[in-house]
């Protein structure tokens, strides 16, 4: 039997540890199936290279509640360890960077975001428990060991008895900790943390009804089978190829990310790069309606597998925090404060290969099947405005596929529209006039009197309209959006009065002649003649026909 002192210059860690993490002490058990789940890939490595003499199998990672012993553990057949190896991981390694952690922590700790992002490892254990014991054996041929500690800096390591190779991690649970004790607790543990780890986790058991066969008389029972409780998906659809996925697929994926949602996505973004930085993920356009909760389902951010926080601020731009889905990337740096993350080159760069990607789906959208776009612009238009009015490159991007929807139901880019309008809708100082109606039941009768007068009118009620608007006015010469409730739209023409009122009778005559070729003249009176020295020059309710025939 071995007796040492745990190697650590900071006296007494553990205190520290449930001082400061006491809010976020959950994240326990993510720390242990983490271990074990690497565990069990070092091994599945290892076999894989002929390096380890056992059988790999189909291992799972159990972990089994007792609530009258008030244990709680977490078995895996993996790697193990030797005696040296726990002497070396778990005493000494795990501690190296124990002051620094401490220096470091006492910094975030201001920042409450951090908590839950900082990878504790197998320490973690001493949040919820007053002892915590391992019995592991390594794959190599050696004893067994046993390592006790009871969250004080002694320990003590004897070897095991333990026959298969692997570990099992018995915590003795806390009187304060005991509701992770509790079978739905842990549940809903494992389900938040490890629901798409890549090694099946075990939970108990559960009742599973058979499907009948097909020749089943009437009256015949459903017959019921106990099997595993496995908690996880270890292939979530994020970790496949594109190529190897089907639009159901990305669809059954978004379900298992949010069995509580119901409407389907409008459509998927696979995020899958490896150079510059590693990054997998899923992103989904949700329909947006103004009134949803859009804040309920967010993304998840994950590192290799393992759920670390749905609270992607700093890593993907704000107007994409709207969408749902999961970013996977083990380059993130998620130990450090959200201040320090926004300023991070890798952080910087992973932001903008996601921007880039949703334009770049969106254009493709847009580009192959525009009918479909058209359908799906008042669902996702919040999404995209946002991002132009917050991110100038993605501003320039959209302005390939933003839509400007015309109170007709017409839709336009913002080129097609200029191009319909540029020729009847400038005012006096050459700028083109962009009309727009935000309300159609207030604005009803202006709308129509802009129409009367043969104006193109916009029907744009995004709550964030008026800044885009703004933006795009500094951004493009010469245009002005003008609301169609707005006191001088009657003067828009005003320019093509004062010309008419130059011309000779002669030339008057020449357009009125023009005119009524393409003016039903049933429908409109045209009279050419100024009505007094003061008043307009002519008087026509559809003032596009005559820019037309000025051509
Ligand atoms: P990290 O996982 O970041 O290395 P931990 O504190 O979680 O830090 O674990 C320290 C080390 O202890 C691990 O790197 C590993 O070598 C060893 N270890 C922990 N849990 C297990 C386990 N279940 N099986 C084998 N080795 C383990
Ligand atoms: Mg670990």
């Amino acid at each position: 039997m071995a007796t040492g002192k745990i190697n650590v210059s900071v006296e007494n860690i553990f205190p520290l540890i449930k001082k400061f993490l006491y809010s976020d002490h959950e994240i326990f058990l993510r720390e242990l199936i983490s271990n074990a789940t690497d565990a069990t890939l070092k091994l599945k490595h290892l076999t894989r290279l002929g390096e380890a003499n056992v059988e790999y199998g189909n291992p799972v990672i159990e972990v089994k509640v007792d609530k009258k012993k008030k244990t709680l553990r977490v078995i895996d057949h993996g790697i193990g360890m030797t005696q040296e190896e726990v002497e070396k991981y778990i005493n000494e390694v795990a501690f190296s960077g124990a002051e620094e952690f401490l220096a470091k922590y006492k910094d975030s700790a201001k920042d409450s975001g951090i908590i839950g992002h900082f990878g504790l490892g197998f320490y973690s254990a001493f949040m919820v428990a007053n002892k915590v014991e391992i019995l592991t054996k390594s794959y190599k041929d050696e004893p067994a060991a046993h390592w006790v500690c009871e969250g004080t800096t002694e320990f003590t390591l004897t070897k095991g008895d333990k026959k298969e190779h692997g570990t099992e991690i018995i915590l003795h649970i806390n009187e304060d900790d005991k509701e992770f004790l509790e079978e739905n607790r842990i549940e809903e543990l494992l389900v938040k943390y490890n629901k798409f780890m890549p090694i099946p986790i075990k939970f108990g058991t559960r009742e599973e009804t058979l499907p009948l066969p097909e020749d089943a008389p009437e009256d015949a029972k459903p017959e019921k089978k106990t099997v595993d409780n496995i908690i996880n998906n270890p292939e979530p659809a994020w970790t496949k190829q594109p190529t190897d996925l089907e639009e159901k697929d990305y669809k059954d994926f978004y379900r298992e990310l949010y069995p509580m949602q119901f409407e389907e996505p409008l459509f998927h973004i696979h995020l899958n790069v490896d150079y510059p930085f590693n990054l997998t993920g899923i992103l989904y356009f949700p329909r947006m309606t103004q009134d949803m909760n859009i804040q309920k389902d967010k993304i998840q951010l994950y590192q290799n597998q393992v759920f670390v926080t749905d609270n992607v601020e700093g890593i993907v731009p704000e107007f994409l925090t709207m969408l749902r889905g999961v970013i996977d990337s083990p380059d993130i740096p998620l130990n450090v404060s959200r201040s320090y993350l926004q300023a991070d080159g890798a952080v910087k760069k992973i932001s903008s290969y996601i921007t880039r990607k949703v334009a770049d789906k969106l254009k493709s959208l847009f580009n192959e099947n525009r009918e479909d776009f058209e359908k799906k612009w008042n669902d996702i238009k919040i999404v995209i405005e946002y991002g132009m009015l917050t991110e100038d490159k993605f501003f320039e991007k959209a302005e390939k596929f933003a839509l400007y929807p015309t109170t007709e139901g017409e839709y336009f880019t913002f080129e097609e529209l200029q191009e319909k309008i540029k020729d009847n809708q400038t005012d006096k100082d050459g700028n083109t006039v962009i009309l727009y109606a935000s309300n159609e039941n207030e604005q009803h009768s202006y709308i129509q009197a802009a129409k009367d007068k043969g104006y193109t009118v916009l029907m744009l009620d995004s709550p964030i309209i008026s800044h885009l608007l703004q933006k795009l006015e500094t951004s493009k010469e010469k245009i002005s959006f003008v609301r169609v409730d707005a006191d001088h739209v009657d003067n828009l023409i005003k320019k093509d009065e004062e010309q008419i009122s130059k011309l000779s009778d002669e030339e008057k005559e020449k357009l009125k002649a023009d005119l009524e070729k393409v003016i039903p003249s049933e429908k409109y009176t045209i009279q050419l003649e100024a009505m007094d020295s003061n008043a307009a020059p002519l008087i026509i309710t559809q003032p596009e026909f005559m820019r037309r025939m000025k051509e």
